[in-house]
Order: structure tokens, then sequence, then C-alpha cells
């Protein structure tokens, strides 16, 4: 290259595609990656499975629960079996301060009403009421195979986990969408967040009954008697549970190149997957500041209650991790060693779609295959709820993954006053650490399937790493 043209390359800002000057062995190891993370998206679409998958891979590698006994550094602590902390002890003081990657495990899904099934005798078949969770497009969910997922606590006492679907023998249930010929009034003269009625989404459950059978309300009577046989559960058991409709068909790779993966649930268990092989990435190596990885729940319907970001969940882990590390767990050391730490808060992005490029903004949008997407500040219209990243923070996370010769973008969610998104970013700032959004950017974000860049992917992972173990 010229000299002049150098100096000319050095005033802008650029951003290469990681194609442009990948190795072999690079594009190797981010195909190789997405494969493990598809295994984890088919074992972990719901809250409870996340959390199970995780504990079960902090275990492996020699995490013990919080208490744990002296002079262990690896800990995690799991409260309500829906959200979860992990910690690596470093070997400065935790009131020093603590790199933490925050990301939530919700995911927008159709949950069960707590009575739903019903016998509905115009149709001939029993169905089970819905009621959606997180924001979906409800035209997505209708004539599509799903599973049913949940966890019910029966009338004894007894606590049951239920998957119905996954498996290739076992049967998947469907919403039916209606047939286009009868769809003029219905569906076609309303605008699309109307068309499908939310009181409309009900399951067909089942649709025969025990043969000679002349019971009132035989069909609904039979489904009973089938879920009571696999599961001991009767009628009464489902209004306390927790039971949701998730796509029934795996995660998989995407594209002739298959250098994408389509796949549920990536917003979010995306960014908490590459925070968990972050985290895991260079053990034994001991870092400097103590690093954690915590996945929060409900953050797709506000982030509150126990388990959500606003939770005192994560306040109590940081005060558990200085008692474990022998050092004073006060309240006001907790708020110094909060205020001392640095937090990337782990959430998707929006990728631009070819179909609708007009919804971005070009010049500050992210892009397929161009690295992690850093987000200064998420929110909507004049940035109305974001935690706008300051600036000292946002240009040390960039300089350490440039250093590292991590590919990273910059991107907002989409034109101004287009809509808009929040993340748990400011929820963590409120705690006083410095935060910034960064993730993976996805294309369909909220649909049953999801599109990712295993690129991206990969970046996300290396980006976490070197934030975590030297940030
Ligand atoms: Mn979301
Ligand atoms: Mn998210």
């Amino acid at each position: 290259m010229k000299q002049k043209e150098k100096k000319q390359n050095a005033l802008l800002y650029e951003r290469p595609n990681f194609y442009k000057d990948a190795q072999p062995e690079q594009i190797k190891a981010a195909m190789d990656y997405a494969e493990d993370y598809k295994a984890f998206l088919n074992s972990s679409k719901t809250v409870r499975e996340t959390i199970r998958f995780t504990e079960t891979l902090l275990k492996k590698n020699k995490f013990a629960a919080l208490p744990a006994k002296k002079g262990q550094k690896r800990v995690y602590g799991i409260f309500r079996n829906k959200t979860i902390a992990m910690a690596v002890i470093g070997e400065r003081p935790v009131s020093e301060g603590i790199n933490m990657v925050a990301a939530h495990i919700d995911a927008p899904r159709v949950d069960l009403k707590q009575n739903p099934l019903y016998e509905d005798a115009t149709s001939a078949t029993a169905c089970m009421r819905t009621h959606y969770y997180g924001g979906i497009k409800k035209y997505q969910w209708v004539s599509t195979p799903l599973a049913l997922h949940g966890f019910v606590v029966t009338k004894d006492g007894k606590y049951l986990d239920i998957s119905i679907g996954e498996k290739s023998d076992e049967p998947v249930f469907i919403i039916p969408d209606l047939l286009p010929h009868l769809a003029r009034k219905e569906q076609y003269s309303k605008n699309l967040s109307e068309a499908i009625d939310a009181s409309k989404m009900n399951l067909v459950f089942s649709s025969r009954f025990e043969a000679g059978s002349e019971e009132k309300e035989a069909l609904k009577v039979y489904a009973l008697q089938l879920l009571n046989q696999k599961y001991g559960i009767t009628e009464h058991d489902f209004i306390s549970a927790e039971l949701e409709l998730v796509p029934a068909i795996g995660a998989r790779d995407a594209g002739i190149d298959s250098s994408m993966v389509v796949g549920y649930g990536q917003d979010e268990r995306i960014c908490a997957y590459t925070a968990l092989t972050a985290l895991l990435k260079d053990l034994p190596r001991k870092p400097k500041r103590t690093m954690i990885v915590y996945f929060s729940d409900k953050e797709e319907v506000g982030s509150q209650g126990n388990t959500g970001a606003h939770s005192v969940f994560i306040q109590d882990f940081v005060a558990q991790v200085l008692a474990q590390n022998g050092e004073d767990c006060s309240s006001a050391n907790l708020r110094k060693c909060f205020m001392n730490s640095q937090i990337l808060s782990g959430d998707v992005t929006a990728a631009i779609d070819p179909n609708y490029p007009g919804v971005h903004e070009k010049q500050n949008a992210v892009v397929f295959n161009h690295g992690i997407g850093v987000s200064k500040f998420t929110g909507s219209g004049g940035k109305y709820g974001c935690n706008d990243a300051n600036p000292e923070f946002t240009a040390k996370v960039l300089k350490l993954f440039s250093d590292a010769r991590i590919q990273w973008q910059m991107g907002e969610l989409g034109k101004v006053d287009e809509g808009g998104g929040g993340t748990i970013a400011y929820i963590m700032a409120n705690l006083g650490a410095e935060v910034i959004d960064c993730g993976v950017a996805l294309m369909g974000m909220h649909s049953l399937y999801e599109l990712c860049s295993k690129a991206d992917l990969y970046c996300t992972y290396l980006a976490y790493s070197e934030f975590l173990y030297k940030g």
C-alpha cells in the first residue's frame, strides 16, 4: 500500500467483513463453535432447561454452589431455578470491581392458560387456551409444529418436568390458521397485528375418545387420561403449572454455505451461551479481576419479579462472592464493588434484513459477518429508557477488542423513531457499574426461526472472553 493511501486509511473508521482476512483455522473454529451452540439451543428451549444445562457444564468445570468450602474460587448460585450467576474469583480483591457479562435467558413464547383444556363440540376436538409471553408476532405461531415444555407441581407435591414433541416419535401440536379461501373478512380486511386474535390461538390438543364412551366431555376426559397415564397429573394440576409452547423444530445450519444458524430462542440464549463458554474458555488461567456471568429471567416482560434483573438476586450473589473471598460483604462494600465494576449487557441487536433495509440507518446499523455488535444506547424515541454508555468505558471496550484483533461493529437497533427496544443494561447501570450493550446481530428477532451468522457468534464468544479475562 502506498504511504499516502495508508495515511488516509488511518483517518477513516472501517469495518471489514470477517471473511476478508480470516485464516482457514479461524473459519474452522467459528464453524466448529456453532456445532455445540446448536446442541445447546436444542436442549435449552425454556428458562429452566437453560439453567439445568448451565449447571451441568459448571459442575463439569469444577464450580461449586455457594456457600462453598473455603478457598473455592469457582462458584455459582441458582435462585428459584430461573436465574443463575457464576463467578471465577480473581487475584485482586472482589471489592476492587468485577468484570461481568449479563444476559437474559427467557425468550418470547406461547404459554398455556392456567385452566387451558376444553372440549369444543362444534369442531369435535379438545383444545387448549393460550396466553402469549413477550413481544411475538402472533401470525408466526399458527400453522407451525409446537412442542409443549414445562414444569408441573402435582396436587400431592410431586415436581414434574414435561417435554412433549421433541423426539421424532412424539406428537407435536398445532394452532391451526384459517384457510385462505375463507379468510377474506376474518383476516384479509384487518391489519397484521389484528389478523390473528389472541383469543383464537387455541391449540388442537386431541380429537378422539375411548371407543364406546358416552361420557359427557369424552374427548376431554380421554386427553386427561392419557396425560394421567404418562405423567400422573390431573386437570387441577394445570392451574399452578408453567407450560410453554415452543417451536418443535431444532436449530440447524442455514444457507448453502452453512454460514448461519437458524433456530428458536437465540434472543437471548445466544449471548448467554457465548458468555458461559467465554468464562470457561481460558480456565484454569486465573484472572486479575473477578469474572462473573449472570443470566436473568423475565427480560421480555420487563425484568421484574424475583428472578428478573430488577430482583435482589445479583446483589446478593456478589455479596456471597465477597464473603467467599474472605472480604467484607456489608452493603457499603457491596456498593463499592459494583461502582468499581464493568459490565457487558449481552443482548442481541437487529442485523440489516435484505427485505427491509429501510428500517435501519445504514451507517449506524449492524450487518452479518462484521463481528460483535456494540450498542452505546438502546431505547426508543429520544433514547427513552436507555443506558447511554459513557465514552470512557465505550472507548476502553472497543480498544480491548481491537487490540485482540476481534471483529466488532458499532450499531443501533433501527432508524430514529422507527421503533425501539430495551435491554437490562440500565438495570445493571443503576448499581453504579459501567455498562455497555454488546451482542450478536439477528435477522428475524423474536420469530420462531431467528437467524445469526456463525462468524458473529464466534466473534462474540472471543470478545466476551477477552473482556472477562482482561477487561
Ligand atoms: Mn427480546
Ligand atoms: Mn434479548
